[in-house]
């Protein structure tokens, strides 16, 4: 008899699956998903849209509209291309895929987005954390000396950083970006709508720079859809590696909707932006709260026990991410995301009991 403990890869057996709480009664501000849900009228009208797709067929694997749209809204310079992945996640995967030979490595500081390191457990890269600083910031330095000794053939720069929110200095990103010769670098700009800067505009200055982006922050996370910027001679491997109908009709078609409507979702992360400084001047208020400077919509904030917080804020139903046994540098640290008026304030209130 053939069991799974027989034929599946022993580092998969020992793994645990990427743990996504129920949060069925609960605010949700774990995820750092939009909160707002679109005006009535235009809900109304993507439904049309998308009872208008033929959902027989296949979905085109190159979109032509869809890329053409992404190119014009987003700024791609000429010169580079759009590949489209199942969400950034799927994009992730496929370049570490695409990169794997043997001995290959791959880097990013810490603590960084858990996916970077997956990525490369399971398309058997090793995997090379650089710390951050104590205050999150890029240890160029350190990243400089480990780009040296290890030669890794990807290095991901997460513009804004998860879970930290730290929005690194772009002289250091340039440093890093010339001294990795021998890499690819990824900038992930998945918190862009929230940080309004953007590598994007030189994705084709330099040929070892692809700029990775995603719907899901700017509201669109139930749809799956990410996308990656640069150099048609890149992006043409990792075509191979993408599964060939990845992105599905609905999709498709939602997003090229929405990108028609785009205004609507640059309001909502224009809201967002100002209630992320209003709840950052508020939770920095709280006795023994330090808040970590934030350009997603979220924020870091260390507290005295970061366990008995998350809890107290449980009780009053509000999820949040306790992020404190992720990495030492965020010991005590939680990770709340940017809600609507409402959700930020029982957050804060919860807050306010928990630390009181
Ligand atoms: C949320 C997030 C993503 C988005 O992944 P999707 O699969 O597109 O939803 C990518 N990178 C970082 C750093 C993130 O925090």
């Amino acid at each position: 008899m053939t069991t799974p403990q027989d034929i599946i890869r022993s580092d998969i057996l020992s793994m645990k699956g990427y743990p996504v709480a129920d949060a069925t009664g609960f605010v949700k501000l774990d995820a750092m998903e939009n909160p707002f849900t679109l005006p009535e009228p235009l809900a109304a009208q993507l439904g049309e849209r998308l009872a208008g797709v033929a959902l027989n067929r296949y979905p085109a694997p190159r979109p032509a509209q869809l890329i053409e749209r992404i190119k014009q809204v987003m700024g791609v310079p000429a010169g580079c291309d759009v590949l489209l992945g199942n969400g950034s996640d799927e994009i992730i995967s496929m370049v570490a895929v695409a990169c794997a030979k043997p001995g290959a490595k791959l880097l990013a500081p810490t603590p960084g987005f858990v996916m970077y390191q997956l990525s490369a457990k399971l398309a058997h890269l090793e995997f090379v954390g650089v710390p951050l600083r104590a205050d999150m910031t890029l240890d160029t330095d350190a990243m400089l000396a480990a780009i040296a000794e290890h030669r890794p053939s990807i290095i991901y720069l997460a513009y804004p950083n998860n879970p930290t929110g730290t929005l690194y200095d772009d002289a250091d990103m340039e440093r890093i970006i010339h001294a990795a010769r021998s890499s690819l670098v990824v900038i992930d700009e998945a918190y862009q709508p929230f940080a309004q800067k953007s590598w994007i505009a030189r994705a084709s200055e330099f040929d070892n720079v692809v700029v990775m982006r995603t719907v899901s922050k700017l509201g669109l996370a139930g749809i799956r859809l990410g996308y990656l910027v640069g150099a048609p001679a890149w992006l043409e491997e990792f075509d191979k590696v993408r599964p060939p109908y990845n992105v599905n009709v609905l999709t498709q078609a939602a997003a090229e909707f929405m990108l028609e409507h785009v205004d609507v979702l640059d309001a909502q992360a224009a809201q967002l932006r100002e209630a992320r400084a209003q709840l950052a001047q508020a939770v920095a208020a709280l006795p023994g709260a330090w808040v970590f400077p934030s350009a997603g919509n979220f924020l870091l904030v260390r507290v005295p026990d970061a366990d008995a917080a998350f809890e107290t804020l449980l009780s009053a139903r509000v999820l949040t991410k306790n992020v404190s046994k992720m990495h030492p540098l965020l010991a005590n640290c939680l990770r709340l995301t940017v809600g609507a008026p409402d959700e930020n304030a029982q957050m804060l209130a919860a807050l306010k009991l928990a630390l009181k």
